[in-house]
This record gives structure tokens, C-alpha cells and sequence, in this order.
């Protein structure tokens, strides 16, 4: 499940904290909110490595990177953070086996 803002979000420059790269609907929802900055924990290649071809996950390969590439306005990408990938992935693996 993905927040969902409590409060307008007005400054260009706040930022989202995720635990996986985000995928092309939240990094396209945050691109649109005006969001200038998001933190990822593990690359979204982390997430498919678990879950395969798993049929009620059909990974989108699509780094936000390359997403807000394509934007008319700047957006921050900060991550992965390497130390956080295994606790991150921990959160996934049981879930999807
Ligand atoms: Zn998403």
C-alpha cells in the first residue's frame, strides 16, 4: 500500500520516502502531485528478483529515473541505499513465496 497525503502538497521541493524504486503509476503520481524529490531503499530489480514472474505482479521494469526523464520538470532521485536492501527485501520475501 502506498501513503496517501494528509495535507496539499504545495512546496516543489518536498520528498517521498519509499522502500522500493518506484514503479512507472506512483513515480507518474509523483511527478504530478509536484513532489521535486524521492528516496528509494532497493531497486525495483530487487523486488523482481523475488518475485519472478509471479502473476499477481507483473513487473513494470521502468526506473523512475527514467520516468521523471521524460518530465518538464525537475525531480530528484536519491537511492538506492545499499545498506537498507536486505531488511527491504526481507519485508517482501515471505510475502511472495
Ligand atoms: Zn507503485
Amino acid at each position: 500500500m502506498h501513503p496517501i497525503p494528509q495535507r496539499p502538497l504545495r512546496d516543489p521541493w518536498e520528498m517521498v520516502n519509499t522502500f522500493l524504486d518506484p514503479c512507472a503509476m506512483c513515480a507518474g503520481t509523483i511527478y504530478w502531485a509536484g513532489i521535486g524529490r524521492v528516496l528509494y531503499g532497493a531497486e525495483e530489480t530487487a523486488l523482481l528478483a523475488l518475485t519472478g514472474d509471479h502473476p499477481e505482479n507483473p513487473t513494470l521494469a521502468l526506473p523512475c529515473r527514467t520516468v521523471y526523464a521524460s518530465g518538464q520538470r525537475p525531480t530528484e532521485v536519491l537511492g538506492p541505499v545499499p545498506a537498507l536492501q536486505d531488511e527491504i527485501t526481507a519485508l517482501h520475501r515471505d510475502f511472495w513465496q
